[in-house]
Order: C-alpha cells, then structure tokens, then sequence
C-alpha cells in the first residue's frame, strides 16, 4: 500500500473545522448574547485573543503586489511531462468496489466512532441525522463514482464512516484524517449540522484532498485545500439538486444557521463576504479579490478567509460557461488535483497556472474555457504562474 492510499491516524491529522476559529471567536467575544459550550471552549481560547472593539473582521489587510512576470507562455516540455504524470493516475479508474457506509452515534460525548447505528444496507434509523449523513455519505460516493469513475474517496472503495451527535452543543464539523464528525449545534445559532448537504460534502472533500495532494494546511495552500473543499461541497449539493451554474446557491452550509442569525450560510463562493451580517457573527469576512487578501497568523494564516478568492474564480468560471458547474468546470478542477502536481506549497498563482494548464490540455489551447478561466483569475486578481522553486 502506498502512502498516498494510506490514512494517516486520525490522532495526527489536523481536524478540518467547517466552522472557522474567527467566527466561533466572534460567537465567543459577544458578551452575554452567546454563551460557548463547553466543548468549544477549548478551540475558541486556543485563538489568539481578538480585540472586540475590532472584532475579526478588521484583521490587516494588504495589497499584494501583482506579480510582475507572467508564464503564460509554457513550453511544450513542461506541457509534455505534466500530460504524461496525468497518464500514470488512478483517478479515472473504474470503481472495483460498492458503497459502504458506516453511521455511529457518539452519544453527546466527544469519542469517535461511538455507538454503530446504520451500516450499509441497513433501513433508515428513527434519528434523522444518522440518516442524513448516511444520505450524505451516499451523494458523496455516486458523486465521484458518477462523474469521475473513482471508487470512493481514495479510489480504492475506502469505507465512509461518519459521526454523528459528537459532543454536547457542538458547533462544529470536522474531518479527522479517518471519518466525518457532525456536531448537533448549539440551537441558538447553529443547527445540526447533518443538515447541510455542502457541508458533509465539503468535509468529505478534505477527506479527497488527503488521498489525491499534499497541500500545507496553511497560508496560501492551505486556502486552497479550503477553497476546494468548499468546491466539492457546492458541486454535489448541485448535482443532487440538479441546480445548473446560473441557478445554484454557491452557498456552503446554506440551511446551517438557526432563524436567530442575520445570514444565509458560512459561506458564499459567488459573492465572499456577504454570507452573514449579524449582531453576534459580525460580518462575513471574506474577501473576494487579491486586493483585499487577509494577511493573519489566525486562522491557519487564513485559510477560511482567503478561500473566498480562489472559490469565487471557480463560481465566475461555472457561471460564465453555463450548463452544469460539476461537467467542464468541475471536471477540470478535479483534474488538476488527480494529476497529483501540485506543490504542498502551492500558491493561488500556482493553482491558477495548473488549472490554464489542464485546460489547455482539455479543451486545447485558445479555447472558449481557457479564455473563461483567464477571466475568472482575472477577475479575482490572481497573476497565473508557476513556482519556481519550492523555497519561493
Ligand atoms: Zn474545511
């Protein structure tokens, strides 16, 4: 077994948070309103201290300066290595093995697995959020298994395993290197959060991102590994929808806040920074081009905030080439990713470059994609190119 197909000890592997730190902070710093439940406490007070009067959202901004030289122009060996290592993949393998699906009941405490309630096969439970995220799990698998012919998140028939009622309150989801965790939300602000499709999706996308790229959980490659979590996320609740690009949400865990909260979603990809505006939340502070990046050391260096960046290119794209955002859009996304290339380092620019890269390589150079996707990188100020050492 090679060590891309091996899981790393759930113990060792960063948890991927649906919920950022800031907003959990923010949630924590309105005095009276909000009280944290017991079991958030830990993550909020391992926060840097954040200065209420400010709040979160008024973390440093900075210009980043455009880059000034452009490598648009790449040559044909660089174009022929990278089509050969796409060559040797296993992305587009036929699915060899079924569904499996493992749905386990923590009880209120914070243990995982916990208790087995539905494995595969079996009839729906009384408790709608072991069927939800049975549910879940299931558009995850026919999403990949449908469009990408990958038999589960490592191609290799991994069993999906998801937690549910972890913990008491808990305003949070996560994927732990092993399973997805849900928590029940605390009521207040949050609902549970089996209820959100893009949401269970976006955390099986950490779980995809695990087999298929190395990428730092932090700055800019880190953002990425958000950013396309939050892809994969809006593309199944799509395709389970059937919502084309001009008619979906592009909203990550729409349906997540209670009717107390002043918002819509945690996130949304078509329009950063707008998803929630509420006396406790604040306002969402994601930003939608280069221009506003956030340059933090909280938050992983940010990696909730900046993901608004990369996540909007993937919406403008969709939308500008019409029809269904997970075909061509989607496909070339996901393709980049399956050619396993991308640097665990990687910046925005250098993702940008790999995706012109696998246009080109999709649809040929000069096509109405590749002109689409300058667009869209264009659009949210991103310079396309490639890195030239690992050291950058
Ligand atoms: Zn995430």
């Amino acid at each position: 077994m090679d060590k891309e197909t091996q899981p790393p000890a759930a113990s060792s592997h960063p948890r991927h948070h649906a919920v950022p730190p800031y907003l959990l902070a923010a949630m924590a710093a309105c005095d009276g309103a909000w009280e944290a439940p017991e079991s958030m406490r830990e993550i909020i007070s391992s926060q840097p201290t954040l200065d209420k009067a400010d709040g979160p959202v008024s973390v440093t901004r900075t210009r980043i300066a455009t880059r000034a030289r452009q490598t648009m122009l790449l040559d044909q060996a660089l174009l022929h290595e990278r089509s050969t290592a796409h060559q040797k993949l296993t992305w587009l393998i036929e699915p060899t093995g079924r569904l499996n699906r493992i749905i386990s009941d923590a009880q209120g405490v914070e243990i995982t697995p916990g208790t087995l309630i539905r494995s595969e096969g079996q009839k729906p439970s009384a408790d709608i959020d072991v069927n939800r995220a049975y549910d879940g799990l299931g558009h995850v698998y026919g999403f990949l298994a449908d469009l990408f012919k990958r038999n589960s998140l490592d191609g290799s028939g991994l069993v999906l395993r998801g937690t549910v009622h972890y913990g008491e309150h808990y305003d949070n989801a996560f994927w732990d290197g092993t399973q997805m965790v849900m928590g029940d939300g605390d009521g207040e602000i949050f609902n549970s959060f089996t209820s959100s499709l893009s949401v269970i999706a976006h955390e099986l996308g950490h779980g995809l991102l695990q087999y298929t790229t190395n990428l730092q959980y932090q700055g800019q490659s880190g953002a990425l590994n958000e950013s396309i979590a939050d892809v994969f996320g809006a593309l199944v609740e799509q395709f389970v929808a059937g919502d084309d690009a001009a008619h979906a949400s592009w909203l990550i865990g729409k349906g997540l806040f209670t009717k107390a909260v002043t918002g819509v979603a945690l996130r949304s990809m078509i329009e950063p920074g707008t998803a929630y505006n509420d006396s406790i939340l604040g306002k969402d502070p994601q930003p939608a081009t280069m221009a506003e990046y956030v340059k933090t050391t909280e938050d992983n260096g940010g990696v909730h905030l900046n993901s608004g960046i990369p996540n909007r290119a993937f919406a403008l794209f969709a939308k500008a080439l019409g029809g269904n955002a997970w075909e061509t859009a989607g496909s070339l996304w996901f393709n980049v990713i399956a050619t396993r290339t991308l640097p665990e380092n990687a910046d925005f620019a250098t993702f940008a470059e790999q995706t012109l890269l696998q246009a080109r390589r999709d649809h040929g150079a000069g096509s109405a994609v590749e002109s689409a996707l300058k667009q869209a990188w264009d659009t949210v100020g991103v310079v396309p190119r490639l890195k030239e050492n690992d050291d950058e």
